[in-house]
């Protein structure tokens, strides 16, 4: 690793350990202009405000959404959508726009349906979970039908005699809670990977859980779903809000419930995709990189107008702004000292394959990328900033945290782990940088059927923006760097 420094003094006491005082020779610069020069701050803040008056983000994100729609990996929109990307990024003026080849599993859902036979008769509103294996054809397409059993968690199926699970279907009904941040869903989502295998184990033939989302309607909320190798592979669901109400219901009846379901999902052989990469070139160090990334592919379901539409638009906009002139406080435009790369992910959503190709593809660059960070929780607005770098660059961060104080935007820790297409890039010792986002709502539509463009707030889209252009071309323009991140940081 190349050792790059905050400043001479800095560097100095690093290589030689010889302490600040035992160069009292070299005139001290103040501490606030070495981490964060005037002409930095005041170009940073103005790019800040300008985007507070006005940006294309919503547009983008609309274009996404409207021209192309649903892009789940290896669909024809998924296609769609890297042609997009291609057309989006060159049409606004940015370099070296092209396309990098990622391979990406391609699972179709086929169609889906199930019933409550008895004790109450009535079809429900369901969705296969992303890689699920459908129900079998025979005999005579009938699908599966059994009796359910539900249990309220993952660790309640493992203390079930498994007499009571052998041959029928398992319900999960676990309830996500609301919250600011995204605990409420992390703490709910592991049924979803893990429910299948754990109750095929079981002997189970098919599992249901009700939607891990906030939502309360009839949306059912799909999602990655894993199996384990060497563990029967049974069809997995996800009930909408108010048929898990119903299921629920009719089990705490007591009677025997009986549910019938059948489904045509499967896998198909692996497609191409790619990640879209496009530059705004830097003026004096242009090898190095600062990369904004969000993801291009979406569940099925809905058109993907949040997740991640507007991810990619928050950071193909804020990039932009950065190399065009703005508003009016910027009169001209000026390349920062180092490159911005925007970076739109493929497969996100089933597997992070556009992730694990950019790490590869770009390994031996990766000692030059002095930050990596990810917009991909929707447009709610930006309430912290968190870091994952070494500690003695922790003076840096809280300079440029108060850059966003203007924002709304309050100093957070050091325990950023980037979004899942970044996180090997932190493992890999790149700096990270999130913008914690409020994603109070965020959950009552994401990866459903109403993950549509017009959930996204202009106002709180604008403020992203504006928080993302601020920072990026800080970092991109700062006379140091943020060092290599510790070991650990990224969740890989
Ligand atoms: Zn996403």
């Amino acid at each position: 690793l190349a050792i790059r420094c905050l400043s001479v003094l800095v560097c100095l006491s690093l290589v030689s350990g010889v302490g600040l005082a035992g160069i009292a020779a070299a005139p001290a610069p103040s501490p606030s202009s070495s981490l964060l020069p005037d002409a930095v701050r005041e170009r940073a803040a103005a790019l800040r405000d300008d985007a507070l008056a006005g940006t294309r983000a919503l547009e983008i994100a609309r274009s996404l959404s409207f021209e192309v729609g649903p892009r789940s990996a290896g669909s024809p929109g998924d296609r769609a959508a890297v042609e997009w990307g291609l057309r989006t990024l060159r049409g606004l003026g940015f370099e070296n726009v092209h396309a990098e080849k990622v391979t990406v599993p391609h699972w179709d859902r086929g169609t889906i349906a199930g019933e409550i036979l008895s004790p109450w008769p009535q079809p429900v509103i369901l969705a296969s979970l992303g890689g699920s294996v459908g129900t079998p054809e025979a005999p005579a397409g009938n699908g599966i039908e059994a009796e359910v059993v539900g249990v309220p968690s993952l660790a309640a199926l493992d203390q079930l005699d498994p007499a009571r699970v052998q041959g029928r279907i398992v319900f999960y009904d676990v309830k996500m809670q609301r919250t600011k941040d995204v605990a409420g869903y992390r703490d709910a989502v592991p049924v979803r990977g893990a429910g299948a295998s754990r109750a095929a184990k079981r002997g189970a033939v098919a599992v249901l859980i009700r939607s891990i989302g906030t939502g309360h309607d009839r949306f059912p909320h799909t999602g990655a779903m894993r199996y384990e190798d060497g563990v029967a592979k049974i069809p997995a669901a996800a009930l909408a809000p108010a048929d898990a109400d119903l299921l629920a219901a009719a089990l705490a009846s007591g009677k025997p419930v009986r549910f019938r379901l059948r489904s045509t999902a499967r896998m198909l052989p692996d497609a191409e995709s790619a990640n879209v990469i496009g530059e705004i070139r830097g003026r004096e160090r242009p090898d190095e990189i600062v990369l904004l990334g969000a993801h291009l592919d979406s569940w099925d379901l809905g058109t993907g107008g949040i997740d991640d539409g507007a991810g990619v638009a928050i950071m193909t906009e804020a990039a932009r702004r950065i190399g065009a002139a703005g508003n009016g406080k910027l009169p001209r435009p000026r390349r920062p000292r180092r490159t911005i790369r925007v970076v739109l992910f493929a497969n996100e959503e089933f597997g992070t394959s556009g992730a694990r190709a950019y790490a590869a593809a770009h390994a031996a660059e990766l000692a030059e990328h002095v930050l990596a960070a990810e917009s991909d929780l929707g447009a709610g607005r930006v309430y912290r900033l968190s870091s994952g770098v070494a500690p003695d660059h922790l003076p840096q961060i809280a300079e440029l945290a108060k850059l966003l104080a203007p924002l709304g935007v309050s100093p957070g820790d050091n325990e950023a782990h980037g979004g899942s297409d970044v996180a090997p890039l932190g493992a890999a010792g790149v700096p990270l940088l999130d913008l914690d986002q409020d994603a109070t709502s965020y959950f009552d539509w994401h990866h459903t059927a109403n993950d549509t463009v017009d959930k996204i707030d202009p106002k709180e889209i604008d403020q992203n923006v504006a928080a993302w252009a601020a920072l990026a071309y800080a970092v991109a323009d700062l006379p140091g760097d943020l060092g290599r991140a510790p070991a650990g940081k990224g969740r890989e």
